[in-house]
């Protein structure tokens, strides 16, 4: 089973063909002037400037993290997914450009981190718990497969290939030994593997993989070495579990240490199960997968609760105003599970798909394109955050730019590349994953899925073959040319030559409880539709939104909002604790007086939209 790839897929829906021309006509360009340090009052990236000056075009000083070469790498990336669909000779050009002056700052010998070119020459491989050389490589090598693959063009597969090879001639068995402290080599490898069919790639990644946690740990071999500096301090005392090397991959069975390296080192995991038929790495996949989203994963699909190292702590530790919950750590988990129901065909790893896509990963990017979270809370207090160190990290509005700027690069490329997720194929078997308006031509097989509002129209043109439909959870799908299939899928044969089928697909409204050992959610509930999370916020509800109470019962109508028009917002009544017999007591036994309220309940993804104010997920159950 293989998912119709993104070079063939086009998108023609009311809501994802909006989103996907803001990133190609206003994310990609903006984020093309902040590389260069062009945007006024934005953190600056200094990422072109840092190649310039490794490729020995400039005399200036390095300057940003040790990863800063990745934020082009994966604009590269997100540039091709658009390039593989029409022409844009603008976006082309950029890319030409930057593709020109990473072969400039590329060693003889095929290595390159413009860091350790820069700043520690010589010191290349010594550092690979903080060096993050082979997570750059790996970011290299997915832009350079994308590109060729949407081009036609080898130079970027060049430069990422001559790196592959190199590392694959110093790693290894009877070679140095070693694995990233930061995977994303290894699901970059397998998919260099894929495009070139080259064995010794695939080889590699599994080398890294089934090294890691085995043996003798090479961090702590590392930091025993004399001379033996940190990058980032703070790493000194952080346990092998933080990079996942804590066991040997088959060994491990809860997501641990910094949720984007656990995301992507699980995804290239269960690839590498898939190619290898590895049934005992497809089972901690499972183990794994199972533990991240029924324990560690909050309703948003956001994971990695703390702030402290942005990652996995223990089960059902999931605060809402201190969250973490990284964008990018949200990409990694739509990754992840999309690979795994390449493992399983189980269609809750689409719920969970959806569920991080609708909720945290749109989320991050404002409506215009130019703003951004990283950090994604599920409860914003202004005062509150302005005021508590603990909360620092959290943000109320999104923002230009950030230091660390791993998030926006990576939202580009995940919703650039969307439309490689929505179907899935192999001999005689179709499955439409995410019901996203589309189309593609692949072989003998003609798709065409068009919406509008919960209608939906699919032409086939092809062969006898069977389709399958997922049923989103939490969503009614009527269609009387399908039978339910029992699984999470409706199904039927499609005789052959060109037909159409119809069927409707209306999400439903609920309120959701939390397990009773999450104790920050004890007593709260939340409102999904579908699979869209819902929060309020204090512009549509007088503030302190700590007051309601919303009753198990609550029954919601659907209304227009004035300023967006993808979804309803949500009314309902609900009760408000009043706090006038309270005057200056801060502990009392009087008892609660309720006033019942009517209130105003939004998509999550459009908090913080309308200046600063409260947000809160859960509320207090009346
Ligand atoms: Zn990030």
């Amino acid at each position: 089973m293989k998912f119709v790839p993104a070079a063939v897929v086009k998108i023609d829906d009311p809501l994802w063909s909006k989103q996907f021309a803001l990133v190609r006509d206003v994310v990609l360009p903006y984020m093309w002037e902040i590389l260069n340090d062009r945007i006024e009052y934005a953190e600056k990236s200094h990422c072109i400037e840092n190649f310039k000056v490794a490729a020995g075009l400039s005399t200036d000083k390095y300057y940003g993290t040790v990863f800063v070469d990745t934020d082009l790498y994966k604009w590269i990336e997100s540039v091709s997914y658009c390039l593989s669909v029409e022409q844009n000779p603008e976006l082309e050009k950029f890319c030409d450009k930057a593709i020109d002056l990473i072969e400039a700052a590329q060693q003889p010998d095929g290595y390159l981190s413009t860091y350790f070119i820069v700043i520690a020459p010589g010191k290349r491989w010594t550092n690979l718990m903080e060096g993050h050389e082979l997570y750059c490589a790996g970011h290299l090598i997915e832009a350079g497969v994308a590109h060729f693959q949407a081009t036609g063009k080898v130079k970027l597969l060049n430069i990422a290939c001559r790196c592959a090879d190199l590392i694959d001639s110093t790693f290894g068995k009877d070679k140095k030994r070693g694995y990233p402290g930061h995977p994303e080599i290894e699901l970059a490898l397998i998919r260099l593997y894929e495009a070139t069919g080259e064995e010794r790639y695939l080889s590699l990644a599994d080398y890294f993989i089934s090294t890691r946690g085995e043996g003798e740990n090479i961090f702590a071999e590392e930091r025993k070495k004399e001379g033996h500096s940190y990058i980032f301090p703070e790493m000194a005392h952080f346990e092998c579990d933080y990079f996942q090397s804590h066991l040997p991959v088959r060994k491990q069975t809860c997501a641990a240490g910094h949720a984007v390296r656990a995301m992507y080192l699980y995804s290239a995991m269960a690839d590498l199960a898939r190619l290898k038929n590895d049934y005992e790495l497809i089972e901690a996949c499972e183990r794994l997968f199972e533990n991240t989203v029924s324990r560690q994963m909050y309703v948003t699909g956001g994971v990695g609760s703390a702030k402290l190292g942005e990652r996995f702590t223990v089960d059902f530790d999931l605060p809402s105003d201190s969250a973490y919950a990284e964008t990018c750590a949200s990409i990694g988990l739509m990754l992840f599970s999309s690979r795994m129901w390449l493992l399983n065909r189980d269609k809750a790893c689409y719920d969970i798909w959806e569920q991080a896509l609708y909720n945290t990963v749109l989320s991050s990017m404002g409506s215009d394109g130019k703003h951004f979270f990283y950090v994604n809370p599920l409860e914003v207090v202004p005062q509150t955050i302005s005021k508590n160190p603990m909360l620092s990290h959290s943000k109320t509005q999104r923002q230009k730019w950030f230091g660390v700027a791993c998030c926006p690069p990576n939202l580009a490329r995940i919703l650039s590349s969307l439309r490689g997720y929505i179907y899935a194929f192999d001999d005689g078997c179709l499955y439409i994953l995410s019901h996203i308006g589309s189309s593609f031509k692949k072989g003998g097989l003609y798709v065409k899925l068009s919406n509008k509002g919960d209608e939906y129209t699919l032409v086939i043109d092809s062969d006898p073959i069977d389709i399958y439909l997922r049923l989103p959870e939490n969503s009614e799908l009527i269609g009387n040319q399908f039978e339910n299939h029992g699984s999470g899928y409706f199904s039927t044969h499609h005789t052959g030559g060109k037909q159409q089928y119809s069927y409707s697909l209306k999400p439903m409204i609920r309120l959701l409880r939390a397990h009773p050992s999450v104790s920050a959610l004890a007593g709260k509930l939340c409102v999904q539709r579908g699979l869209t999370t819902y929060c309020v916020e204090g512009i549509d509800n007088a503030a302190p939104l700590s007051t309601y109470r919303l009753p198990a019962d609550a029954v919601f109508t659907e209304e227009t909002a004035e300023w967006f028009d993808d979804m309803p917002i949500l009314k309902t009544s609900a009760y408000n604790v009043s706090e006038k017999n309270w005057e200056r007591k801060l502990y009392g036994s009087q008892p609660c007086v309720y006033e019942s309220k009517e209130i105003t309940l939004i998509p999550y993804k459009h908090w913080g939209s309308r200046g600063e104010n409260e947000m809160r997920v859960w509320l207090t159950e009346k």
